[in-house]
């Protein structure tokens, strides 16, 4: 039993050494910032598009502006024109008329100079959405890159775990039916652990002292042997 005993030793390394791989920090880490790279893409789109909805809006004013600012101008231009024109009208017709005058003259300057405040913010709007985009361009990259490294360390995980299944495999296939089947049934319980040293006369996976008949059927390695307590397989030859 002492050859199976040792194989089965290694079986268990084997799994511990599949059980590791599986839960690689590495890979959880990339996957982390590769969320959180996303996050950040997302969110910067999302404030790229309110950007360009902005300036569509302030453009769209921009041209409402010019049409007003052009109809005051003409009306302001007709209003001058009938001012000078005016031939034997009263003082008071008069005075009315220049009113109107400097009234739409007033407003047009208004108009004006809001149009040339809208104009600055489309330009200011316009230069931030290019920093967004470059900023957006770099986290994207970013994100490439962690998907890339993220790929190849998973092909890379992937391949030893091929290669420790097939190891694992390969012991399986030395062991004795009987034997396979009570690893099989501890590893139910232990995953990664069926397999405990006996050490004076103690189980060394649940640290419990076993009977003597137990440890002698261990020392005598005719059989393989659970531990009373855990019920895992014991093993005797370090
Ligand atoms: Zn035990």
């Amino acid at each position: 039993m002492l050859r199976q005993e040792r194989l089965l030793w290694r079986l268990q390394e084997l799994k511990q050494e599949e059980v590791a791989l599986t839960q690689t920090e590495e890979l959880k880490a990339i996957m982390g910032r590769l969320k959180d790279f996303r996050g950040k893409v997302q969110t910067g789109e999302q404030e790229l598009q309110s950007l360009l909805e902005m300036i569509e809006k302030m453009e769209n004013e921009v041209a409402e502006l010019e049409k007003k600012s052009s109809y005051w101008a003409e009306q302001v231009k007709i209003s001058k024109d009938k001012l000078y024109e005016t031939k034997g009208s009263s003082l008071k017709e008069l005075l009315s008329l220049q009113q109107s005058v400097l009234k739409l003259e007033s407003q047009g300057k208004e108009a004006e100079n809001k149009y040339w405040e809208l104009l600055k913010k489309i330009e200011e709007c316009k230069q931030k959405k290019d920093e967004y985009k470059e900023t957006i361009k770099v986290l994207q990259i970013e994100f490439d890159e962690g998907v890339t490294q993220y790929q190849k360390m998973k092909a890379e995980i992937e391949l030893k775990f091929a290669e420790i299944k097939s190891k694992q495999e390969e012991v399986q296939e030395q062991l004795f039916p009987e034997v396979v089947k009570l690893f099989q049934e501890a590893e139910r319980h232990y995953p990664a652990s069926f397999v405990a040293k006996l050490h004076k006369n103690t189980c060394l996976g649940c640290h419990i002292g076993l009977s003597l008949a137990s440890v002698k059927r261990v020392k005598e390695g005719k059989v393989l042997q659970h531990c009373d307590n855990c019920g895992r397989i014991l093993i005797d030859f370090f």
